[in-house]
């Protein structure tokens, strides 16, 4: 099992990523990668881009060096309430968002109630394609209530391999997360979240987890190229390739 397409990355416009986005994308085509999504951090995270840089990722090719380039976000959930720091105008434009909560940036403090209606209202979000990182402690939500939910609006559950370098406090709700997506048929993806170009792609960590738990491949939806361009088909993303 490998993955075919790689939809959370960051480049130096996130200020804390350390390579560019042609370094990442050439990493794609040497890993063989169908296609790579850059999401650069949303406007709330400092450091971040502005609304210049999302409205002109137009500069970059659709395709590059083989690889379809997807020109996304990694959007900040700001409160309870599941509202994003980027307005539906630019969202709208973008071809992949993430929408991740990160700790700091909410404005109050959550009682498992409240994460669990932030993640429900966060379903509700039409631009939204990917719910980031979900595993954190300090923002645990009711799973069983909330993934079924993500699934019939169309969300993707991302099983983050950053988590298991970098977040190990939230590797066990990760577990439990994707447990849940096996019980109730959710669909996955399975990302790096790379902040340097070696990164792009490796997700051994996230599916060696995967794989110890028997998690079926056909809800892995960056498992397979056909899977994957299904997935953008129907969302409504060009293919610009055969
Ligand atoms: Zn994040
Ligand atoms: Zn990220």
């Amino acid at each position: 099992m490998r993955i075919i397409a790689d939809t959370h990355t960051h480049t130096i416009a996130s200020t804390h990523a350390y390579s560019t986005a042609e370094e990442m994308i050439n990493a794609a085509a040497r890993r063989g990668l169908y296609a790579i999504a850059l999401t650069d951090h949303g406007y709330a995270m400092p450091g971040s881009p502005g609304k210049w840089f999302f409205e002109s990722l137009g500069a970059i090719p659709p395709v590059v060096n083989g690889v379809r380039v997807l020109k996304g976000v990694e959007a900040n959930v700001m409160d309870l309430q599941g509202r994003l720091d980027m307005p539906d105008s630019v969202l709208s434009d973008l071809e992949w968002v993430v929408a991740s909560i990160h700790g700091g940036l909410v404005s109050e403090k959550p009682s498992f109630e409240g994460s669990t209606n932030a993640y429900l209202e966060l379903a509700k979000n039409p631009y939204v394609n990917v719910i980031g990182h979900s595993g954190t402690a300090d923002f645990k939500y009711d799973y069983e209530k909330v993934i079924p939910v993500f699934a019939q609006n169309g969300k993707l559950v991302e099983i983050n391999d950053n988590t298991f370098n970098s977040r190990k406090s939230s590797c066990q709700n990760c577990v439990e997360i994707a447990k849940v997506c096996k019980k109730t048929g959710s669909p996955v993806i399975v990302n790096s979240d790379a902040h340097f170009s070696s990164r792009v792609g490796a997700c051994s960590l996230a599916l060696q987890m995967l794989r110890e738990i028997d998690f079926p491949e056909e809800l892995i939806i960056n498992s397979s190229v056909s899977r994957f361009k299904k997935y953008l088909t129907n969302n409504g993303v060009q293919l610009f390739q055969e």
